[in-house]
């Protein structure tokens, strides 16, 4: 079972932008709505809540604690936007630094509602973009935001009057989810396979502790670089994702890189990466002793100083991935470490 938070933004108190007659408030609860009827009609298996059903207003950081609380796979906040009369078109937001599954759905969504809008007349597309919004950051399943044209713009506004386009765009808005979750019909079976968990292939386990350190690895990189990755104690993709968007963090501080961080190991960051030695301190190291750590060996404890157990750890995975053990990681040995 999949379960779907839709959030209408605004609300009560809060009208949101203004335009035409028209209040956010109002519009967006009507999108959310339709969004809702639909994939409760049209799939199996998928769940949803709303935040609001009514005319009343929600705190941001509430809004994203509930759909915490749920257990959400997916959120979706849907707005209309406003920009002095100006602005015109769609857009969709993702949260600062992600990608993954965040901008795949990102993707799915965007690319379902544009299509839809388009069918009602020119649309501009302004793109999928990133911003540091509260629903987005503090939620911790993938998040998006869709701003559903301009309500202070006459071409944007005359649509958003028309219940026929919010109903479109609502059902967009449920296509694009069930895209992205890979929803079956209500008339089709769906596979008994989607019922079997992914098991994180169990590693051997350190002797400082096995889970409970890959899980402080996981909490202190979402504190430190900003990120969202689920704090589970078992080490898989996107733990070593967030290492390397770590990595290409600490490249560009301390040295400048210049790189994009996106968590991909490419000829750019492998040209950027730095040799680190004995003797060494600092988020580096720290980086190191993690990557080794969710690979199973022992670096004799999560200290970000790169002495003897460290040494021997790196030589030891240097050894088994048919590098000269020479207990220097330089791009060889990262690449390895990454990969
Ligand atoms: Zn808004």
């Amino acid at each position: 079972m999949k379960k779907v938070w839709l959030d209408a933004g605004h609300g009560g108190t809060d009208p949101g932008a203004s335009g035409y007659g028209l209040q956010e408030k109002d519009v967006v609860l009507k999108i959310v709505k339709y969004a809702k009827s639909y994939l409760e009609a049209n799939y199996k298996n998928v769940q949803v809540k709303m935040t609001r059903s009514s005319d009343v207003f929600y705190g941001l950081s509430k809004r994203a604690s509930m759909a915490n609380q749920w257990g959400a796979d997916l959120f979706v906040s849907a707005h209309a936007n406003a920009g002095n009369g100006k602005g015109t078109g769609f857009e969709t937001f993702r949260y600062n630094g992600t990608g993954g599954n965040t901008l795949k759905f990102q993707e799915c969504l965007h690319k379902e509602i544009l299509s839809t809008m388009k069918a009602f007349g020119q649309i501009s597309d302004r793109g999928l973009k990133q911003a540091n919004y509260a629903v987005l950051r503090e939620t911790r399943m993938p998040a998006v935001l869709t701003e559903n044209l301009f309500i202070d713009r006459k071409e944007d506004a005359d649509k958003l009057k028309d219940s026929g386009f919010l109903k479109a765009v609502g059902e967009a808005h449920a296509r694009g989810i069930a895209k992205y979750l890979g929803l079956s019909g209500g008339t089709s079976k769906q596979p008994a396979a989607s019922k079997t968990k992914k098991e994180a292939p169990k590693k051997k386990s350190s002797s400082s502790g096995g889970r409970a350190i890959v899980k402080t690895i996981q909490s202190t990189l979402n504190k430190r670089y900003g990120l969202k990755i689920k704090v589970d104690g078992y080490p898989g993709p996107e733990t070593r994702k967030a290492l390397l968007k770590g990595f290409q963090t600490e490249l560009n501080k301390q040295f400048n890189a210049g790189l994009v961080v996106d968590g991909l190991w490419g000829p750019k960051t492998r040209a950027a990466a730095v040799n680190v030695r004995k003797g060494a301190k600092g988020n580096l190291t720290w980086i190191l002793q993690a990557l080794l750590i969710c690979k199973g060996y022992d670096v004799n404890g999560l200290d970000s100083i790169f002495g003897s157990g460290l040494q021997k750890a790196v030589k030891a995975f240097q050894k088994a991935s048919g590098l000269s053990a020479d207990g220097v990681p330089g791009k060889a040995t990262w690449t390895k470490l990454f990969n």
